[in-house]
């Protein structure tokens, strides 16, 4: 019996049950947004997980364990390490932090959507490897001076290490053109439609739906026997 027998409807929700999940990655320098973006898209897409990593960073006492990171040993961390367990890692100020490889390949397995909250390294690294399925996303500050005030406002961190994210930014600012999208954030409602719709339009890449594929190449037979095409 074939897959999609003559006749078949297949419905928008259908399609897009049997596509694979978006890799949908946000980088931004500190200041410029990313983590009220990445909670709304959070918010509105049900579709959409976070994933979750592992740090050997100090949990921050606003912090939950599982719920911000999996907060792990050096040990463990280098033993994930050497079982290839991580998809990807990297060192960040002194800490390490990484993927966890399963959750993602079963995640984009089933048709769901992840969010990845990670640095450029990182980002790369997914390049390298599962590229085809990444959709890369830099979010910019309206001005060097924004991004200043914002991480002033915060009032979380001590002005060495706001000192020491703005040198990170440079770093992360020079790489802007790897990415597949551009948001600059000077407003936060449509940074974050502009968000969503890029999400949207990827989910509907050919590429992620080898089924639909098959099913207009049985719709093209039927209609080529209707018509002696
Ligand atoms: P924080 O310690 O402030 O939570 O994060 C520091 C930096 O590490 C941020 O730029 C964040 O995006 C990055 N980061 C968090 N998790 C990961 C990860 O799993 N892999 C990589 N490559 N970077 C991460």
């Amino acid at each position: 019996m074939s897959e999609f027998p003559s006749g078949t409807v297949v419905t928008s929700d259908e399609a897009d049950a049997r596509r694979r999940g978006v890799m949908l990655v946000l980088s931004s320098p500190s200041g410029a947004g990313k983590s009220t973006i990445a909670r709304q898209l959070l918010d509105h897409e049900t579709n959409l997980k976070l994933s979750i990593s592992v740090t050997t960073r100090p949990r921050r006492s606003s912090e939950i364990d599982g719920v911000h990171y999996h907060f792990i040993t050096l040990e463990r961390f280098e033993q994930m390490r050497a079982r290839d367990e991580l998809l990807e890692w990297a060192e960040v100020h002194g800490n390490f932090y990484g993927t966890p490889r399963d959750p993602v390949e079963r995640a984009l397995e089933s048709g769901q959507d992840v969010l990845f909250d990670i640095d450029i390294q990182g980002t790369f690294q997914l390049y390298e490897t599962v590229r085809p399925d990444v959709v890369s996303l830099f979010i910019l500050p309206p001005s060097i001076a924004e991004m200043k005030s914002r991480l002033h406002r915060r009032a979380e961190d001590t002005p060495e290490v706001i000192q020491r994210r703005l040198k990170t930014a440079v770093g992360e600012m020079k790489h802007w053109s790897k990415y597949d999208y551009v948001i600059v954030n000077d407003d936060l409602q449509r940074a974050f439609d502009g968000a969503r719709s890029i999400l949207k339009a990827e989910r509907l890449r050919r590429e992620r739906s080898p089924a639909i594929g098959r099913f207009i190449d049985g719709m093209v037979e039927d209609l080529k026997r209707e018509t002696g095409e």
